[in-house]
C-alpha cells in the first residue's frame, strides 16, 4: 500500500494538473510512427515524429536489425566496460567518427543519457557552464549533475554570451568554462549561431559543446550543424542522437580520442547501464551508410519542409524563426492553441500544441515535423485542415 504522504502528493498534484488542462494523455499508436499513423482505428497525417528521414520503418534497417538479432541476440548482456561491448559497437563508433569528421565517437543508450554522461564527466566544482536559456531538458539536467556554476545566457544573444564569458573568465573564479548550446532548437527550429559562439569561445578559452539532436541527418549533408558551418575541428563536443533522423535509438559524443578515452572511464551511464542491443546498433550502421551514400532522403525532407512552410505562410500563418524542418505554426494564447490542436485531431491531422511554460506566454504554437516520406497529398491534407480551422477560429 502506498504511504499516505505519497498518495496525498500524487492526488493533489494530478488533480491540479488535470484541472489546468496540463495533463498529457498518451495515445498509443497502432502503426509505425510514419507519415500516416493509426490511433484507435483512425488514420491521421502525422506531423509529430522526429523520424525526419523515414528511416524508423525502413526495410534496410529492419533487415539489419533482424540479422544482428539472429546472430547476436536481443541484448548485449552487460555494461560497455565489463563485456557488453560488441564488435558492432566499435564498427558503429568508427563509422560515426568518419561521418562526423572527428577522431573518435562514443555511443550511449540515448541522447538524454549522453548529455547526462558527458557534461558531468568533465565539469565539476570550480568550473562554470554558460548555457543557452532554451537548451534541451537533458542539457539542463546534465548541468545539474555537476557542481559547476551554471550561468544562463539569453537565447542566441551573442552580446550576452560574450559579456558573461568575459566576466566569468576575468573573475578568476573558474578553471574550466564550457559553453553549451543546442545546434537546432527543438521548439522554434532556429539554428545556433555557431560561428560566433566558436569565436567567443576561442577568445575566452571556453570548451564548446553542441547538442545536435535535431541537426544530425538534416544539416551539413547529414553530418549536422557543426559541419554545416565548417567548424568540425573547432568544437570540442558534438552530441548526436540515433533516435531521430537515424531512426533507431541511442546517442553519441563525437570529439577527440582523448575525450572519448576519458568518457570511457568517467561517464556514469557508460559504466553503469547496459549497452545498446545488437539489433539497434546494426540498424544504426545501416542508417549511417544510407546517410553517407545518398542525399535523396535529405533532399526530399527539405523539399517537403519548404512546401509545408510556404503553404502555412500563404495561408497567413507565421512559422516563427525556423530555419529547419521543425515548423512551429504560431497560434497565440494557450486556450486557442489547445483548441486548434484538438480541431486538427478531429480533422485527421496529428500535430501537438506547445504552450506556456514550454514556450513564453501568448506564443502558443502547433509544432509540425515534416519528414522525407510525406507525400505532397498528405501535406495538402494537413494544409487544408489548417485553412478550415484558421477560418473557423478567425485566425486567418
Ligand atoms: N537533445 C535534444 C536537443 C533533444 O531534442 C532530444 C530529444 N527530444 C534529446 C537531446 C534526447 O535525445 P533522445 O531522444 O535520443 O534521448
Amino acid at each position: 500500500m502506498a504511504s499516505n504522504s505519497l498518495s496525498a502528493f500524487l492526488q493533489d498534484n494530478l488533480t491540479e494538473l488535470k484541472q489546468q488542462g496540463l495533463y498529457n494523455t498518451i495515445q498509443p499508436l497502432e502503426s509505425p510512427n510514419g507519415p500516416i499513423i493509426t490511433i484507435q482505428g483512425r488514420e491521421f497525417v502525422n506531423l509529430s515524429s522526429n523520424n525526419y528521414l523515414g528511416l524508423a520503418n525502413d526495410e534496410r534497417l529492419k533487415e539489419a536489425a533482424i540479422q544482428a538479432t539472429t546472430d547476436f541476440g536481443t541484448g548485449s548482456g552487460a555494461v560497455r566496460s565489463i563485456n557488453g561491448t560488441l564488435a558492432l559497437h566499435i564498427e558503429l563508433e568508427e563509422k560515426l567518427a568518419q561521418f562526423k569528421g572527428t577522431e573518435a565517437v562514443l555511443t550511449y543508450q540515448s541522447g538524454f543519457n549522453c548529455n547526462m554522461a558527458a557534461i558531468s564527466a568533465v565539469m565539476g566544482a570550480g568550473d562554470a557552464i554558460l548555457s543557452d536559456e532554451l537548451n534541451h531538458a537533458s542539457i539542463i539536467d546534465g548541468c545539474r549533475l555537476t557542481k559547476a556554476k551554471v550561468i544562463r545566457f539569453n537565447h542566441s544573444d551573442m552580446e550576452d554570451l560574450r559579456s558573461k564569458a568575459k566576466e566569468a573568465r576575468e573573475s578568476g573564479l573558474y578553471s574550466k568554462i564550457m559553453v553549451i548550446t543546442d545546434g537546432v532548437f527543438s521548439m522554434d527550429g532556429d539554428i545556433a549561431k555557431l560561428p560566433e559562439i566558436v569565436e567567443i569561445a576561442e577568445s575566452y578559452d571556453l570548451i564548446t559543446y553542441v547538442d545536435d539532436a535535431h541537426g544530425s541527418g538534416v544539416l551539413g549533408g547529414g553530418a549536422g550543424t557543426v559541419k554545416h558551418f565548417g567548424l568540425s575541428d573547432r568544437v570540442d563536443f558534438q552530441i548526436g542522437t540515433l533516435s531521430k533522423a537515424v531512426g533507431v535509438v541511442g546517442g553519441y559524443v563525437a570529439g577527440s580520442r582523448d575525450l572519448v578515452d576519458w568518457l570511457k572511464v568517467r561517464s556514469r551511464p557508460f559504466l553503469f547501464s547496459t549497452a545498446l542491443p545488437p539489433g539497434s546498433i546494426a540498424a544504426c550502421i545501416t542508417a549511417i551508410d544510407i546517410l553517407q551514400n545518398s542525399k535523396e532522403l535529405q533532399m526530399k525532407l527539405w523539399e517537403n519542409t519548404r512546401y509545408l512552410q510556404e503553404g502555412l505562410k500563404n495561408l497567413g500563418y507565421s512559422v516563427g524563426r525556423t530555419e529547419t524542418p521543425i515548423t512551429p505554426c504560431i497560434i497565440g494564447d494557450e486556450a486557442t492553441t489547445q483548441k486548434f490542436s484538438t480541431r486538427l485531431y478531429e480533422e485527421g491531422v496529428y500535430a501537438k500544441a506547445i504552450v506556456f511554460p514550454t514556450v513564453p506566454k501568448g506564443t502558443g504554437r502547433v509544432r509540425n515535423m515534416p519528414t522525407a516520406i510525406h507525400t505532397q497529398e498528405m501535406l495538402d491534407r494537413a494544409l487544408s485542415a489548417y485553412e478550415t480551422i484558421g477560418r473557423e477560429l478567425g485566425l486567418i
